[in-house]
């Protein structure tokens, strides 16, 4: 059975980013005047059914960022910029939470890409170097320094997360303390510098459940803007299972799970598994073999 994780709600996007045009002022202008451009600011943007687009000769003033293109060759841009206090505008504004599992590729992969740089440029408006304000420079794929003219790139924050399964093909799921009640999820965490990928998605389930794990397969990815990272996803067999246990620090308590006893506990509400958009319930959804129907603990 294959545990690849394929269409993911965040990762579905589908512009081409035409990066060679980011050098390209006249260009991008050009494409702008006639591109699909949408606001965003702090995480949120106007969706209602879809994703609103505004005219861009009334764009409001604001950073501007290039997404790329569609298979046609129009221009998509995000303008960074605070939205009007007007109720009729806060109230349709959303997250990628909300509209994840709704918007189509082109909706949502230029939110994802436009939510993440924003993220980025509203974190460093300062230069690493010397502490003078920086610039979004090369279509907002970029911020320089005034001062030094020191170039500096968007980061991702690399996060692992990790199906636990035994020889008899159970999972084993945690819970951290800060969760809702009867929330289980897969381990999680973030790659520390030096670090491979492998060793991290040893070292977390290690240090969260006490059980060492090999076999390790990667299973997907997906961008996680939250505000800043992408999950990475691998699933590993335990060696030990007799010694697993909760931290008791980041996770209070572990269960086991045969796919008759998440049955079981998902009919009885005994078990709340994460929402649809997060890759840890696409995980799990492609251990038990089909989707799963129930409650979410939360958004
Ligand atoms: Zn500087």
């Amino acid at each position: 059975m294959s545990l690849a994780l394929m269409n993911l709600s965040l990762a579905r996007a589908h512009l081409d980013r035409a990066a060679h045009l980011r050098t390209d002022e006249a260009a991008l202008d050009s494409l702008f005047a006639s591109g699909k451009v949408f606001q965003v600011h702090k995480g949120k943007f106007l969706f209602t059914q879809t994703l609103h687009w505004l005219d861009p000769a009334l764009a409001p003033e604001g950073e501007r960022y290039f997404l790329g293109l569609d298979g046609s060759g129009t221009g998509y841009f995000a303008i960074n910029a605070p939205f009007a206090e007007d109720a009729a505008i806060t109230e349709n504004l959303q997250t990628l939470r909300e509209v994840g599992l709704v918007a189509t590729e082109i909706e949502i992969g230029a939110a994802v890409h436009a939510v993440a740089l924003a993220n980025w440029h509203d974190t460093h408006t300062h230069c690493a170097r010397c502490g003078a304000h920086t610039y979004s420079a090369l279509a907002g794929s970029v911020r320089k320094c005034r001062t030094d003219e020191s170039e500096h790139y968007p980061r991702t924050d690399s996060a692992v997360i990790v199906l636990v399964r035994d020889a008899q093909n159970r999972i084993l799921l945690g819970r951290q303390k800060v969760w809702p009640p009867k929330r289980y999820s897969n381990f999680a965490g973030f790659l520390e510098p030096g670090e491979s990928l492998e060793a991290c998605v040893k070292r977390e389930v290690l240090e969260e459940a006490g059980v060492r794990i090999s076999e390790i397969e990667y299973l997907g990815s997906q961008p996680w803007p939250f505000p800043a990272s992408i999950m990475l996803a691998f699933t590993g067999v335990v060696e030990n299972p007799e010694d697993a246990r909760a931290d008791g620090e980041e996770i209070e308590d572990l269960r086991w799970y045969s796919r008759e006893k998440l049955t079981e506990d998902l009919e009885s509400g005994e078990l709340l598994v994460p929402p649809g958009i997060s890759i840890a319930r696409r995980m799990i959804e492609a251990w038990y073999g089909g989707s799963i129907d129930f409650p979410e603990a939360w958004r």
